[in-house]
């Protein structure tokens, strides 16, 4: 590869962040639009059991694989990290990451907090990102509006997105997306390095993340 770090020594290797969020945060759309603007950042398709959403593509949105297939990877010990979300399996391939960085690439990670965990651990120069509603009504509405699940569904993913707001202090960054725009903001600034990690200080997160799982009846 006439591109690759070896043949060019000056290009730099690619950064690995991971984003997570409450589902029904607006990540994927925020994430969308960065990588729109910022052509250098690339988002990791991950491998999943689930089957495909309406609109969804095979090697776009996801890996659609079967149990058998996600299996033999985690055997092979393809997996950069891998969990289990809603009872289905999800897996981030290591050497798709690994390529992507080598080009120089800033590849994203759109992953649950057990994969964040895994990852942090094994690449510690990671740089997470959790993104929240800024409400847990917002978030429900968010859900509705999708269209893509049943009520039964909402309500689960409603209490998984509590469960996984839980685990907020674990990231570096924290992104409030009340408003499209500013969200975005704040994303690019993170990707450019300018953002601020929350734990340099961030008066009254704490308290309104407090407030946001109290609304879902959850101590923080
Ligand atoms: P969905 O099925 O709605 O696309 O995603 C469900 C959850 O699985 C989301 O929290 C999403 O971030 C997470 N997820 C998607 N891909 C991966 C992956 O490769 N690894 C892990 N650990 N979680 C993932």
């Amino acid at each position: 590869m006439s591109n690759s770090p070896i043949s060019n020594p000056a290009r730099r290797e690619g950064m690995l962040y991971v984003v997570s969020a409450a589902s029904g945060a607006g990540k994927t759309s925020l994430l969308r639009a960065l990588v729109e603007r910022q052509p250098r950042i690339v988002l990791s398709v991950s491998y999943t059991t689930r089957p495909p959403r309406p609109g969804e593509r095979d090697g776009v949105d996801y890996h659609f694989v079967d149990r058998r297939t996600f299996a033999a990877m985690g055997l092979r010990e393809e997996w950069l990290e891998s969990a289990e979300v809603f009872g289905n399996k999800y897996g981030t391939s290591a050497a798709c990451v690994d390529a992507l960085r080598a080009e120089g690439r800033d590849v994203v990670l759109e992953i649950d907090w057990q994969g964040a965990k895994m990852v942090r651990e094994r690449v510690p120069e990671t740089r997470s990102i959790f993104i929240l509603p800024p409400s847990l009504e917002v978030l429900r509405s968010r859900l509705e509006g999708r269209g893509t699940d049943s009520p039964q569904a909402i309500s689960r993913r409603l209490a998984a997105a509590r469960n996984e707001t839980l685990h907020w202090r674990e990231y570096d960054y924290i992104v409030i997306n009340a408003e499209f725009a500013p969200a975005l903001t704040a994303l690019e600034r993170i990707f450019a390095g300018q953002g601020e990690p929350w734990r340099r200080g961030r008066p009254g997160l704490g308290d309104f993340i407090a407030r946001l799982l109290a609304a879902g009846g959850v101590n923080a």
